[in-house]
């Protein structure tokens, strides 16, 4: 499945906020072979949210999940920036609405809150885009949320990780799993030579095997550990292909003399 990763919050931006929620969500997206295509980080802004959605939309990926502004205070407004973009309105949802009420309702008697009762703030993550299936936040308050839109369907998360996580974990794995695709990584790593220097010889591997996305990421200096890293996403022998181009890679690295370090 094609996917896109909708992240949301000012708190981001201004660098309050280290994004991890869409790193944790990229690793177990193409560890089940599918393929993120992009994240996109936007503010707490209607008028961004709704229109990023729509840019998204226009690309017709299977998946969307958004992160982050499903809460009660005024900047929490994830749930109608995608209703403006879906062009629907939002609707009080009563399975939304009295699960927030029981989550309330024991907080209250436990003591953990003051306040008794829906208050509008609480009412207001009850009110979801026409179409939506709220999905059961188990670890907090704002239920998650489920639309479909033509043939992409999106999935709205809460920002707070641990949230997302239950949430993603719950209904979103199945999914990936169920749906699985092929993904394989593989690789090493090199010393004494340079990113600069393998490049040549990289580019003349991509085109012998063009279904492998041959890489070099350098890790400390100019050519003092550099690591090439092989991914094949749904070819059918991909590790056998990523096996010969890895040995072809070392062979051409030893000539060069350089060094090969294994990966850990
Ligand atoms: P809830 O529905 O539980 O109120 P929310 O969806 O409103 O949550 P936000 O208000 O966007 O969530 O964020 C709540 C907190 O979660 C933030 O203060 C931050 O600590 C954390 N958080 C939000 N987004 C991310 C992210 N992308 N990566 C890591 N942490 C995040």
């Amino acid at each position: 499945m094609d996917v896109e990763l909708l992240v949301i919050g000012n708190e981001i931006l201004i660098g309050k906020t280290l994004d991890s929620n869409s790193n944790w969500m990229a690793k177990r997206i193409t560890r089940y072979g599918h393929q993120l295509r992009r994240i996109s980080t936007v503010g707490d802004d209607l008028n961004v949210i709704s229109s990023t959605l729509q840019e998204i939309l226009k690309r017709n990926p299977d998946l969307i999940i958004t992160s982050g502004g499903l809460g009660p205070t005024f900047d929490d407004m994830t749930l109608e920036g995608i209703a403006i973009g879906l062009k629907r309105k939002l609707e009080l949802n009563e399975h939304a609405f009295s699960s927030i009420k029981k989550v309330y309702k024991h907080a209250y008697e436990r003591g953990i809150l003051k306040l008794e009762g829906m208050t509008k703030e609480r009412k207001k993550m009850a009110f979801l885009p026409q179409g939506s299936t709220p999905l059961p936040n188990t670890v907090g308050t704002a239920p998650g949320v489920k639309i479909r839109e033509k043939s992409t369907t999106i999935f709205i998360l809460p920002g707070v990780p641990a949230e997302m996580k239950s949430i993603f974990r719950n209904i979103i794995n199945p999914i990936l799993k169920e749906k699985k695709g092929k993904f394989v990584e593989k690789g090493f790593l090199f010393s004494g030579i340079g990113e600069s220097q393998i490049a040549p010889y990289t580019s003349e591997l991509e085109n012998k095997y063009p279904q492998l996305w041959i890489k070099t990421h350098p890790k400390i200096g100019l050519s003092v550990l550099v690591e090439v890293s092989i991914t094949a996403f749904n070819v059918e022998n991909g590790e056998e292909l990523i096996d010969k181009a890895l040995s072809e890679i070392k062979e051409i690295i030893l000539n060069l003399k350089g060094e090969i370090k294994e990966r850990n």
